[in-house]
């Protein structure tokens, strides 16, 4: 095995899987986009269930599951298929029999769930019902940390808590398990990871400003992660990724304007183009109702830090060349001037057939797309400089 970093074909919504390179495969999956419309023979994005499933361990119970699930926010193209697909509530609850047509559910060891960026999202829309199961799950399993003091949590309830909420008290007794923005996580399932360390960008605190907090909210406030992510115990940096959801130019112009003087935290190898590639990750100006819509210098800045052949991934259907947005054409030429490794998952293997995940191998010297002839050496090397068991 090498670690891996794969995008699903989930049209515009977004679903990766990050495999690290650990004995136990440790599994991190950012958000989910299941619509699973069986009866609807347009649909094919329907077999990404089945996508994600073949790539998943399942335990010695025979359940599948994943280390570690990350919500960045509560809309559905990021939530959807939450309920019929994964396993939530306690474990003891668990449903070895599924009802006909049904598949066992995937087990989540442990949620990152940000309380304030589902704060902003249910000021500013209703929830689904996939976002209100997630948002009852996080709770069960703070308040089970809080009662237990955070001793003896197991697999199924773990959680971390991503952002500060919208004041401390909200958080009392779950500091231990609260990552605030600047933050770096090194334990992924309760146990330190050599593979792989995550610093939080975002979300932004609550901002005392009244404006500043509602241009927050309407610019989809989203968990921000710079995942660090090794090929083998010699490269812990072989691929930084990073993600943030849908979050919009408001916020990072704001990270921008936090990171300037300390760029590598905005640093990349991998990342994915905020909210599909839609034009609003880095412009203020409506392209419909401006003449000349300009790009923000500032936001344009947080994501231009890339490294050398550094790779963008749109997770959106097919850019084509017209108004539609996202994801936007404009914003696409926009990427292209950072760097010319540009990827869209609605256009693999190309745009008109029925699309497979795109799948990165990361080699010591960064992600390999597939097809790339270096991925499978970089693999076979890999698998042979793979570290001891345990990570104490
Ligand atoms: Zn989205």
């Amino acid at each position: 095995m090498s670690a891996k970093v794969t995008f699903f074909p989930v049209a515009n919504g977004d679903m990766t899987l990050i495999i690290l390179n650990d004995t136990n495969e440790t599994s991190i999956l950012i958000d989910v986009n299941i619509r699973c419309a069986a009866d609807d023979p347009e649909d094919d994005t329907c077999d990404v269930a089945n996508q994600l499933r073949t790539r998943l361990k399942t335990d010695d119970k025979g359940r599948p599951y994943v280390d570690v699930f990350v919500l960045s926010h509560p809309d559905q193209d990021h939530c959807s298929g939450l309920q019929k697909h994964f396993h939530l509530g306690k474990l003891d609850d668990y449903k070895y029999e599924p009802p006909e047509g049904e598949e066992l559910k995937i087990v989540i060891r442990e949620i990152w769930s940000s309380p304030m960026v589902y704060r902003r999202a249910s000021t500013n829309h209703t929830l689904t019902d996939d976002a209100k199961a997630f948002n009852t799950e996080a709770k069960r399993r703070a308040n089970l940390y809080k009662e237990k003091v955070g001793v003896g949590i197991t697999d199924g309830d773990r959680i971390l808590i991503i952002g500060e909420d919208e004041s401390p008290d909200k958080t009392k007794g779950l500091e231990g398990i609260l990552y605030k923005q600047g933050d770096t996580i090194t334990r992924i399932n309760g146990t330190y990871n050599s593979m792989a360390s995550m610093r939080v960008l975002g979300p932004f605190p609550k901002d005392a400003d009244e404006e500043e907090e509602k241009s927050l909210q309407k610019n989809h406030s989203s968990v921000i992660i710079q995942y660090h992510i090794a090929s083998d115990a010699a490269h812990p940096d072989a691929c930084i990724f990073l993600t943030g959801g849908d979050a919009e130019v408001a916020i990072w112009k704001k990270l921008w304007s936090k990171y300037k003087n300390n760029t590598d935290d905005l640093k990349y190898d991998l990342l994915l183009a905020p909210h599909h590639c839609s034009w609003h990750a880095l412009s203020f100006d409506s392209r419909s109702k401006v003449a000349d819509p300009k790009v923000d210098a500032d936001a344009k800045s947080a994501l231009s830090q890339a490294n050398f052949g550094a790779y963008i991934m749109s997770s959106s259907k097919a850019i084509k060349d017209d108004d539609t947005d996202p994801p936007c054409h404009a914003a696409k030429k926009e990427y292209l001037t950072i760097s010319k490794n540009f990827k869209c998952t609605g256009e693999y293997p190309n745009t008109t057939t029925t699309h497979e995940p795109f799948e990165f191998i990361i080699a010591a010297d960064g992600p390999q797309p597939p097809g790339n002839k270096k991925a499978s050496v970089a693999a076979a090397a890999v698998s042979m400089a793979r570290e001891p068991l345990s990570h104490g």
